[in-house]
């Protein structure tokens, strides 16, 4: 679903992403850790389209690849529904088709009751589901994670991550999921990179189906390698 090929960023004098390989293939949930400030932002935001200035190298992605980050970013004078509807402003459907599609991901991520809502009425949970259903409205085939769960408390977020591998089962996109909790790359991810002085420096790769399987060896290799 998208791809950096060696890809260089710089600014100044430092080096963020050196000659950078990383394919997030269609229907695969990739992983980014790496220490703060090793870049992973950086890559994400490339990928997505945010960051064009590039010392080297190139970006592939299928259509138009849709971002959610810690913070919701939500319009705030507007309601839950018209927040989502936003994701739809470069997609040429009807009106009516528009709306059915903004109500299906509104009951999808759970928030049917709560569409006339404005984001100051919601929990960090519900503006986070409102943020998902507004980059999954248009059907991306990529889908760009940025620590999406980092603000929420640990029980939200374990419930934010079945909530996000029942959309990810359902339409199959391909998700690079920035973050820097060992824990929730392993209990989410097919490949796990770790980002390390601007290339991957390691690659764990974990198999499908997870209940049950012991994973306590992947953790342990990804905390060496971090
Ligand atoms: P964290 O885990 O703290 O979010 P990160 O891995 O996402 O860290 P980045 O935000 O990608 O790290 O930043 C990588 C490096 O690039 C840092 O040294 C940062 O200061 C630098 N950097 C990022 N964006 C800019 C910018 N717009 N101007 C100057 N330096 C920048
Ligand atoms: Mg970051």
């Amino acid at each position: 679903a998208g791809a950096l090929r060696g890809v260089t960023r710089s600014f100044g004098d430092t080096i963020v992403l050196r000659d950078l390989d990383l394919t997030v293939p269609r229907g695969d949930i990739v992983a980014l850790l790496g220490r703060s400030g090793s870049g992973k932002s950086t890559a994400l935001r490339i990928l997505a389209g945010l960051d064009r200035d590039l010392d080297g190298g190139s970006v592939h992605i299928d259509g138009a690849p849709a971002v959610v980050f810690q913070d919701s970013r939500l319009l705030p004078w507007r309601t839950v529904a018209e927040n989502v509807r936003h994701g739809l402003n470069r997609v040429g459907v009807g009106r009516g088709e528009k709306s059915a599609r903004v109500t299906g991901i509104l009951a999808e991520v759970g928030l049917e009751g709560r569409e006339g809502a404005y984001p100051g009425e919601l929990s960090g949970g519900q503006a986070q589901r409102t943020s998902l259903a507004r980059a999954l409205v248009a059907e991306p085939a990529l889908l760009l994670l940025d620590e999406p769960f980092g603000a929420l408390d640990a029980l939200t977020r374990r419930t934010m991550h079945r909530l996000l591998l029942r959309l990810w089962a359902h339409h199959g996109f391909g998700v690079l999921l920035v973050t820097h909790d060992v824990d929730e790359a392993v209990a989410l991810a097919d490949r796990v990179l770790v980002l390390d002085d601007g290339v991957v420096g390691h690659t764990e790769t974990i198999d499908r189906p997870r209940g049950g399987g012991e994973t306590s060896h992947h953790r342990r290799r990804l905390l060496d390698a971090l």
